[in-house]
C-alpha cells in the first residue's frame, strides 16, 4: 500500500521539524519521515547513569530567529542563561556582557605581551563587527513577524532598521575573506593568530568568525537540555495535526512520480516534498527517469556541483562522568568554556602536517599518527560544556558531567577506520584529551573519572547521514555549492527537482541552528504559497 500526503518532510532535525510544524499549522496534510528512532538530529539531549549530556549543539544562540520562531508557533520554552568563559593556560575570563571584551583584550595582552598593537587591531575589528551584529539581530527576524497585524510597528521599527540592515550587509560582504587571511594582515605573531583562529572551521568568513564574542553573550540553555527545543517543536507539530514516522530512512526519490521509497520498500507519494537532510544523498538517490530531458539535465548538473562539495570540519567529543562536585568546576569556569591549554597555537599541526600524513597514509606508521595526535591534543582549543553548571541537579549528587570536544578531521578517522584500528584510535584520542586537561586546567580529572565515552566524525556521519560528518553544512574552503548571500536566502530553499524544496544545514552557508530554522520556515512558506496561490495578499 502506498501512503499519499500533500506534503512530506524528510529529516527530523530542527530544520525538518520547523518546516513540518509550519506546514501543519497552515492546515496541510503533512508527514515527517525520520531515519532514526527519535527526531532531533544534531539538537538532542540524553542521560547516561544519571548524568545529562547534549548529543549535538551544547547551547543555543537565538540570533533573532529561535525565540521569535517559538513565540510565533506558541511554544513556551523555559530558558536559562549559558554564560561563557574563555581561557588560555591558567588565565580565564568570564563573559556575561560585551563589556568583557576588555577582559579578553587583557587576556591576550597578558599571553602575548609583544603584540599589544596587533591585539588592539583585533579588538577594534571585533568591536566593529559587534556593532554590525547589533543591527543584524537588533530586531526579531522579519520572517517570524506578520506585519499585517502590526503596521505601526512595521513603520516605526522595521523600516528604519531595514536601511541600516542594507548598509550592514554591504559591509559584511566585504568581510567574506577567510579569517586566517584577515588575521595574517593585522597580526604578526603566528601563535596569536592561531589562538584566535583555531576556534573556527577552516576558512570561516571573517565576519562570521569574528562575531564570536557577540555570540558568546547571545547563548542560552533550554531548561531540560538543548534537546527540549526539538521536542517542543515536535509536540507542536503533532498538536497542529502533523504526523511523524520514525525509523524510516528514505533510500529513493522517483522525481517523475513524486514518490519516495524507504529502506524497507514502503512507498510514499507526495504533492510537495521538503528535503531537510544531507543534500548529496538527495541527489544520489533521485531517479530522473520519465522527467523531460531539460529537467533531468538540470538535476544532473546540480548533482555534479553538489557531489564536488565537501562538508565542514567535523568534531570529536569525549563525554566524562567525574566524581567531583559541580563547585569544583564552577570555581574554574562557567558551564560553557572555550579553553586552550597552550599559548603556542596549533601552527601547521592540523594543516600541512596532517595533509602529509593523509597523502602518505600507506607508508605512515601508527606511532607517527600518535605522535601527531600528541601535538594536536596538546596545542588545540577545546569547547567544554558542563550541563550541571547551566542547570543544577542534572548530575548525581556530588558529581559532574563534562562534554569536551574539538574540531577534528573526518578524513583521518575515515582512513584509520579503513585501516582497521578505529576503536584503538578513538581510545587514544580520549586518553590524550583527558591527559592534556588533567595536566592543565583539571588536575583531579584523571583520578576522579567514573566513566568516559566518545563520538567521532564517523558517529556523526552515521547518526544524521551527514557527508564527511559535517556539523554545520558546507565547508568554507571550496566553492560553496549553495547560496551564501543573506539577500538571496529566499532562493536557498529551491532545488532543481520539481516539487522538491530543501532546508537545513546543507541549504545555505554559513549555517547552524538559527539558519536551519530559517530555511525550514522559508521552505514551508514557499510550499504554502504554491498550494494557495491566490489566498495570500
Ligand atoms: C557539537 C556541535 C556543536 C554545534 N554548535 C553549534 C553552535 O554553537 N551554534 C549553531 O548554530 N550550530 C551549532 N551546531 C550545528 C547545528 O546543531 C546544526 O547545524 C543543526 O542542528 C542542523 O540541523 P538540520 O535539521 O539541518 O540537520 P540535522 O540535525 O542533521 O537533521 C537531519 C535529520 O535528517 C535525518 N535523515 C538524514 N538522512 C535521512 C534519510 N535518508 N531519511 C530520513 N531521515 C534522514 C537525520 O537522521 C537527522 O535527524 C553544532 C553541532 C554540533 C554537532
Amino acid at each position: 500500500m502506498m501512503e499519499h500526503h500533500e506534503a512530506i518532510v524528510v529529516g527530523g532535525g530542527i530544520a525538518g521539524l520547523t518546516a513540518a510544524a509550519y506546514l501543519a499549522r497552515a492546515g496541510l496534510d503533512v508527514l515527517l519521515l525520520e531515519k532514526n528512532a527519535q527526531c532531533g538530529g544534531l539538537v538532542t539531549t540524553f542521560v547516561k547513569d544519571g548524568f545529562r549530556f547534549e548529543g549535538g549543539v551544547r547551547a543555543l544562540e537565538s540570533a533573532g530567529i529561535i525565540l521569535p520562531m517559538l513565540k510565533e508557533l506558541g511554544i513556551h520554552l523555559e530558558t536559562l542563561p549559558s554564560p561563557v568563559s574563555v581561557g588560555i593556560e591558567d588565565r580565564i575570563i568570564h563573559v556575561t556582557s560585551q563589556e568583557n571584551l576588555k577582559d579578553y583584550e587583557n587576556l591576550l595582552k597578558a599571553c602575548y605581551s609583544e603584540s599589544t598593537e596587533d591585539i588592539e587591531r583585533v579588538i577594534a575589528l571585533i568591536k566593529r563587527i559587534m556593532k554590525d551584529m547589533l543591527v543584524l539581530y537588533g530586531v526579531d527576524n522579519p520572517l517570524f513577524n506578520d506585519f499585517r497585524n502590526n503596521t505601526s510597528y512595521f513603520i516605526r521599527v522595521y523600516m528604519p532598521w531595514f536601511f541600516k540592515f542594507l548598509v550592514t550587509l554591504v559591509r559584511i560582504n566585504g568581510m567574506k575573506i577567510p579569517v586566517e587571511v584577515s588575521l595574517d594582515r593585522i597580526v604578526k605573531d603566528r601563535s596569536l593568530r592561531d589562538i584566535i583562529s583555531q576556534h573556527f572551521f577552516r576558512s570561516t568568513p571573517t565576519f562570521f568568525a569574528m562575531s564570536y564574542f557577540y555570540l558568546y553573550t547571545d547563548y542560552f540553555y533550554p531548561k531540560g537540555g538543548v534537546g527540549r527545543l526539538t521536542e517542543a517543536v515536535l509536540d507542536k507539530l503533532l498538536e497542529f495535526g502533523g504526523q511523524i514516522k520514525t525509523g524510516t530512512e528514505i533510500t529513493g526519490v522517483d522525481a517523475a512520480e513524486n514518490r519516495l521509497v524507504d529502506k524497507d520498500g514502503n512507498l510514499y507519494e507526495y504533492e510537495q516534498l521538503v528535503w531537510a537532510a544531507d543534500l548529496k544523498t538527495l541527489y544520489r538517490i533521485t531517479n530522473t527517469e520519465g522527467l523531460p530531458p531539460e529537467s533531468a539535465a538540470k538535476i544532473a548538473a546540480q548533482k555534479e556541483t553538489l557531489l564536488a562539495g565537501r562538508g565542514t570540519d567535523s568534531i570529536f567529543t569525549v563525554y566524562l562522568g567525574v566524581a567531583a562536585p559541580p563547585e569544583t568546576f564552577k570555581a574554574i569556569s562557567n558551564g560553557h568554556f572555550f579553553y586552550t591549554p597552550s599559548r603556542q597555537g596549533l601552527g601547521e599541526t592540523h594543516r600541512s602536517q596532517l595533509r602529509q600524513l593523509l597523502q602518505h597514509w600507506s607508508t605512515v606508521s601508527k606511532d607517527e599518527v600518535f605522535a601527531w595526535l600528541d601535538e594536536f591534543c596538546r596545542l588545540n582549543t577545546y569547547e567544554i560544556s558542563i550541563p550541571v553548571l547551566k542547570e543544577p541537579g542534572v548530575a548525581p549528587e556530588g558529581k559532574t558531567g563534562l562534554i569536551v570536544s574539538t574540531l577534528f578531521e573526518y578524513d583521518l578517522v575515515k582512513k584509520v577506520s579503513e585501516s582497521g584500528w578505529y576503536e584503538e584510535f578513538r581510545v587514544e584520542v580520549e586518553n590524550r584529551m583527558i591527559d592534556v586537561l588533567s595536566a592543565s586546567i583539571y588536575p583531579l580529572l584523571k583520578d576522579r573519572l567514573i566513566f568516559k565515552f566518545s563520538t567521532t566524525p564517523l558517529t556523526i556521519e552515521k547518526l544524521v547521514g551527514s557527508s564527511e560528518g559535517a556539523i554545520v553544512g558546507w565547508s568554507f574552503e571550496d566553492p560553496i555549492p549553495v547560496t551564501s548571500s543573506m539577500l538571496g536566502i529566499n532562493n536557498a530553499v529551491k532545488t532543481a527537482i520539481p516539487q522538491v524544496m530543501q532546508a537545513g544545514q546543507w541549504s545555505y552557508s554559513p549555517n547552524g541552528v538559527p539558519t536551519a530554522i530559517l530555511t525550514g520556515k522559508l521552505a514551508a512558506d514557499a510550499l504554502i504559497r504554491k498550494r494557495k496561490p491566490r489566498s495570500r495578499k
